[in-house]
């Protein structure tokens, strides 16, 4: 085994789970042992609760602009660390070593971020009578707790704890049980950078521990980050409880391809969209309309794709499983007449036999009623749909369950303007694959792609990750007294 075996980090220390009920955390990459994964029980998730409670008075009265030092200094120790963290998020993902630096790169631009909070999260004051003043100010909410999926390692964590923390909140994470390392070192970076034991805490496990989560009468909100099914799941608990809760759900992304576009700009952006950390990622662009004579540019799109070669610029998918069903996909559109342009299955990689990969793969001719056309592939994979108009792709864009994302590819400013109005998905790209809003602008998806109010990045975290406090003051008694004051 490459590691120690994982602990949950609870107080400032790494502590043994009460259970011993494990998992082995395998390398997508080459099926080597990296190390065992506690699958924890309620016992523990009770003691990170009553840790991060303990330290919540004291954390949540440090006026915000001493909170924020800490995330300075996490920033530079991100930045001193990164090779290092990277290739964590390598080994353990399957991501190439290069999506791996940007990931961590993105992490250092979350903590950015939230080293801004101070300047916006600044109340209002107002004299709203003669001598009687209104003030507001954002109050953290207590113990929080963060649930996140196995596809960003680092990077999904880093959307919820330095903004929620910074705040003035405690945070419990539930990293994913396919990928717990990296989470143990950013834990490890914010002890260093002079985190108070308890504002932090790691408990690792599966259903139990999120069940639970939900269930702890003393953790007033909780985001989720992962799966629609399990999206769903994790609201109603979570909500049923009368806890906070916003709930990031699955994808399936559309570009609409217009003939004016430029055909090797689009199939770039199309191919690199589609196959980016092999196609795990929920911005990933699954299904592609191709409105009108695009056959050029779907050309394009295929010497792009062949041009991704698994173990080299393509890294591998999760797990066995998780090829096994990207593949039958794949199998499943060609038996029902879908034409393979490009066909990543049984992809091998010389010297990682044991890794889990799957080429790049174009399926065009796929008809809107196919599970491929429908459904979250989570590989590289694009399912290529044609239709004679831009209303035909809009419908199959809007049909869809899902929200995260839709993109148009087009020279045509007002073409575009059409479809931004009308594709129903909270990020939207014209030329771009993936539409991700950067800081401050927030990230967050519409319909079955999120559960909750709000989005989960940028400004809109300040609303989830606090409540408001109206103060209404009077000093001076010759004021007097009136129905409102
Ligand atoms: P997942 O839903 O299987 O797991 C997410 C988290 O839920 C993990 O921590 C996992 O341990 C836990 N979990 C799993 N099964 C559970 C159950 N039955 N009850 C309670 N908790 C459970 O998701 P995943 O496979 O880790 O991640 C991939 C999914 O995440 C994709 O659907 C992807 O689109 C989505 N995702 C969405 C966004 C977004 O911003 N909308 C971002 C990243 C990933």
């Amino acid at each position: 085994m490459k590691y120690n075996p994982v602990l949950n980090f609870i107080d400032g220390e790494f502590t043994d789970s009460s259970s011993t009920r494990k998992i082995e955390v395998i390398s997508p990459v080459d099926g080597e042992l990296l190390s065992t994964v506690p699958m924890s029980s309620k016992i523990d998730l009770q003691n990170a609760v009553k840790s991060a409670k303990n330290a919540f008075p004291a954390w949540s009265r440090m006026p915000i602009k001493e909170r924020v030092q800490v995330f300075f200094r996490f920033k530079t120790l991100l930045e001193n660390n990164l090779n290092s963290l990277a290739q964590l998020c390598s080994e353990e993902n399957g991501k190439t070593l290069g999506e791996s630096i940007a990931e961590i790169e993105k992490c250092i631009e979350l903590t950015e971020f939230a080293t801004s909070l101070p300047q916006l999260v600044a109340g209002e004051i107002m004299e709203v009578s003669k001598g009687v003043e209104c003030r507001t100010e954002h109050a953290p909410l207590g113990v929080v707790a963060s649930i996140v999926p196995f596809n960003f390692p680092a990077m999904v964590p880093c959307w919820t704890i330095p903004n929620a923390i910074v705040l003035g909140n405690c945070m419990i994470l539930k990293p994913s049980e396919k990928v717990p390392l990296c989470s143990g070192r950013i834990a490890e970076l914010l002890k260093v950078a002079g985190l108070p034991n308890g504002v932090f805490n790691i408990v690792h496990g599966d259903v139990e521990i999120v069940e639970a989560i939900c269930d702890h009468p003393d953790i007033q909100a909780v985001s989720f980050v992962g799966s629609t099914k399990i999206a769903k799941i994790v609201y109603q608990r979570a909500t049923h409880n009368f806890k906070r809760c916003l709930a990031l759900g699955g994808a399936k992304n559309h570009l609409m391809v217009l003939p004016d576009a430029i055909p090797g700009m689009t199939a770039q952006n199309v191919a690199a969209s589609m196959s980016g950390c092999a196609g795990q990622r929920c911005m990933a662009a699954s299904a592609m309309v191709a409105v009108g004579d695009v056959d050029p540019i779907i050309d394009k799109i295929c010497e792009e794709a062949r041009k991704i070669v698994p173990g080299k610029n393509l890294g591998a998918v999760i797990n066995k499983a998780s090829k096994e069903r990207i593949e039958h996909y794949i199998s499943e559109a060609e038996k029902q007449g879908a034409k393979i342009l490009v066909d990543g299955r049984n992809a091998k990689v010389d010297g990682k036999e044991n890794g889990t990969y799957v080429g790049p793969t174009v399926i065009d001719y796929v008809k809107p009623d196919m599970a491929v056309a429908k459904e979250e592939i989570f590989g590289p994979v694009i399912s290529i749909m044609r239709t004679k108009t831009v209303d035909e792709a809009l419908a199959i864009e809007n049909a869809n369950p899902y929200g995260n994302a839709a993109s148009v590819f087009t020279q045509n400013g007002g073409a575009a303007r059409y479809i931004m109005e009308r594709a129903s998905a909270g990020m939207i790209g014209v030329n771009v694959g993936v539409p991700v809003p950067r800081e401050p602008f927030p990230f967050g998806g519409w319909n079955d792609s999120k559960f909750g109010v709000g989005d989960i990045t940028g400004k809109s975290s300040i609303e989830f990750w606090t409540k408001l406090k109206k103060s209404t003051t009077k000093w001076n008694p010759e004021a007097g007294v009136n129905w409102m004051s």
